[in-house]
């Protein structure tokens, strides 16, 4: 199928057929697995294809990258062997002297890049709290030389406005990143919102079944900035395994059932929780009260997957909560088929900005009914 026709496909369909075209070769159905590292020139010398080497580029990956640029709608994208190799190949664009905006609430390992590292390069890094969707996009000034967006915000999942803040970037000259790991392309889609570049962790919802680190940039068009993510990956070198994409590919196949089923779940702990009388507080962009509630509803196809609240108590007893659950595995990451529960505090150690009764839940698409009887059962330790 045509690019052009595939892009207008439902995402259901898009997802199942993104990549999907049989092997010229065999007939083969699913995708071949290319392992080789290197590449045979033909009797003239020439490259086929233009694949050279495998840390240049590799028909599986290629294949990949194809599929994720159909789904997210970009001009192109270049796979990484994590998300945040992909994070480091879009801080890599910075100069020294750049200056970054991002959220003050933001994914740990993206933070700890711009903590750690990004004042190493001499760029400065302002944060913003971006409690308030509008709060980036009027903390943008000139001088500001990339504004880096995650939204839903993690852990506390607030909702950053992604027009208003690329809107606001192009006016200063700045370029726009959303991080869309928690969202997926199906969710919410960056580009078509403006922003230049997304940034995936396909590690997440992409993969799906918590057993492959990846991530991904996307590009809304070709040009300068692309040509410099290109070369960060070739040239940082941070690539993924053709094994990976290849069940990355696999993983696409069913994502849309999988990020309906993540949502509908959310939605019932969320409002189970908010009932609750050991719950103080439920953090979940689909309450009609969450501040961010009017701008999710309008660049969000569902709410997501990732419930955060806070327990009725201190942190032994949040410890307790998290420790309690039996469906609901005590571990980081989210995005897997199975149920995860976090005490954040705990996960971030002493570095950690959230407060010591808060838990992150990664909803599985375990039966809603079996997840909201198991926080029952946890909540009933506090
Ligand atoms: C997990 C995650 C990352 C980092 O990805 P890795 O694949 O773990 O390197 C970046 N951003 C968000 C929002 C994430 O959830």
């Amino acid at each position: 199928m045509d690019p052009s026709e595939l892009r207008r496909l439902d995402p259901h369909s898009l997802v199942v057929h993104a990549g999907l075209e049989p092997d010229p070769a065999t007939g083969a159905v699913v995708p071949p697995l290319h392992m080789a590292s290197t590449f045979a020139r033909d009797g003239q010398g020439a490259l086929r294809d233009d694949f050279l080497y495998g840390r240049a580029d590799n028909p599986t990956r290629r294949r990949y990258e194809h599929a994720l640029a159909d789904l997210e709608g970009a001009a192109g994208t270049a796979a990484f062997g994590s998300g945040l190799a992909a994070t480091s190949a879009v801080f890599s664009l910075l100069k020294p002297g750049a200056r970054v905006m991002i959220p003050s609430d933001r994914y740990v390992g993206v933070g700890m890049q711009t903590q750690l590292i990004l004042p190493r390069w001499g760029v400065e890094v302002v944060e913003v709290d971006p409690v308030a969707p509008t709060a980036m996009a009027e903390a943008i000034e000139p001088g500001i030389d990339l504004v880096w967006m995650e939204t839903p915000s993690n852990p506390r999942l607030a909702i950053t406005d992604i027009a208003a803040t690329a809107e606001a970037a192009r006016a200063a000259g700045a370029i726009s990143v959303s991080d869309g790991t928690c969202t997926t392309p199906l969710v919410t889609r960056g580009l078509d919102l403006g922003c230049d570049l997304v940034v995936h962790s396909t590690s997440k919802y992409v993969g799906g079944h918590s057993d492959i680190i990846g991530g991904l940039v996307a590009w809304r068009e070709e040009g300068a900035t692309a040509e410099r993510i290109r070369e960060a990956q070739c040239f940082g070198g941070g690539v993924p395994s053709p094994f990976d994409c290849w069940l990355l590919m696999r993983g696409l196949r069913t994502m849309a059932l999988r990020v309906e089923a993540h949502a509908r779940n959310a939605e019932s702990v969320a409002r189970a929780l908010r009932e609750h009388p050991n719950v103080e507080s439920v953090m979940w962009p689909g309450f009609e009260d969450h501040p961010g509630h009017a701008v999710a509803a309008r660049q969000m196809r569902t709410f997501g997957g990732l419930v955060s609240f806070l327990v009725r108590g201190d942190a032994d007893a949040t410890a307790r909560v998290a420790a309690g659950t039996r469906l609901f595995t005590p571990a980081t990451s989210l995005g897997g088929v199975e149920s995860l529960i976090e005490h954040r505090a705990v996960a971030e150690g002493d570095a950690t900005r959230s407060p010591a009764n808060l838990i992150r839940l990664s909803v599985g698409i375990e039966s809603g009914e079996d997840l909201v009887a198991d926080l029952d059962r946890a909540l009933a330790l506090v």
